[in-house]
């Protein structure tokens, strides 16, 4: 594959992410946290943006997009759902609208819960997922708009991906969801792999992400209903995989 990828750190802990296709010279933007960054990693390239995709209407993910769009003219799309708060938005897209950048096919999947309208966008062929604040590395967005029942759903959508694609997440949030993920599942021979991993980029300041569908589905406790561990710690040996996920949210929620 001819695309590179470069993570841009924004404000204290997100990230939008450029793509770049050499063989067309286009590139994408996911999401729009703040213009400064975004622009000056374009510039820093000799870049072009055509177009940016946005996950979900929270300032956080939004607010650069009125200067991005000033100074590049990218093609800006957004979830319909929320398209009366996103401003801005040059095309609307749900799950099953037909959507392509530089010769590939994005699939778009709504992912309910942190936001009622949040999509995510999967780059098959490239095997790549913009998950926006619906799945963390180790973690999952929490629920301000959807209730537990819809992020479950939500998160079943992409637990099926092929396990190699690479999760790309808005925010930096890895080390504190490992340490709470240990907590419930301190046997997971993966997850005490990983957090050594974390802890050593976090501490030369690198980014954890992207992370893998395999990876979260092995350490990510909010993937992780069925694990046995993990629901005797929270005494639900017999309830549903919904239940599970309902009581490790609401314990994250008040940590
Ligand atoms: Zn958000
Ligand atoms: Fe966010």
């Amino acid at each position: 594959m001819s695309l590179e990828t470069i993570l841009v750190p924004c404000y204290t802990d997100n990230y939008a992410v450029l793509l770049h296709d050499d063989k067309t010279n286009k590139t994408i933007c996911i999401d729009a946290p703040e213009a400064r960054p975004i622009l000056s990693a374009l510039s820093e390239r000799n870049w072009s943006l055509d177009t940016l995709l946005i996950t979900h209407h929270h300032k956080d993910h939004i607010a650069g997009i009125d200067q991005i769009k000033e100074i590049t003219g990218a093609k800006t799309y957004g979830p319909e759902a929320e398209k009366l708060q996103i401003p801005g938005l040059d095309e609307l897209v749900k799950e099953g609208t037909p959507l392509t950048w530089s010769g590939r096919e994005i699939d778009i999947l709504e992912t309910p819960g942190h936001t009622l309208g949040h999509v995510c966008y999967h780059f098959k062929e490239d095997n790549i997922i913009f998950t926006g604040d619906t799945l963390f590395a180790l973690g999952c967005g929490r629920l301000f708009e959807g209730t537990p029942a819809q992020m479950w759903h939500s998160l079943s959508k992409l637990m099926p991906l092929p396990k190699k694609t690479k999760v790309y997440c808005g925010h930096e949030y890895t080390l504190s969801n490992a340490e709470f993920a240990c907590k419930y599942e301190p046997n997971n021979i993966d997850l005490q792999t990983r957090i050594l991993e974390i802890r050593a980029a976090r501490s030369k300041n690198q980014p954890t992400i992207p992370t893998t569908i395999e990876k979260e589905l092995l350490t990510n406790p909010f993937l992780r209903a069925s694990s046995p561990e993990l629901r005797e710690n929270l005494n639900l040996a017999n309830a549903t995989d919904e239940e599970v996920f309902t009581e490790i949210r609401n314990r994250k929620n008040n940590e």
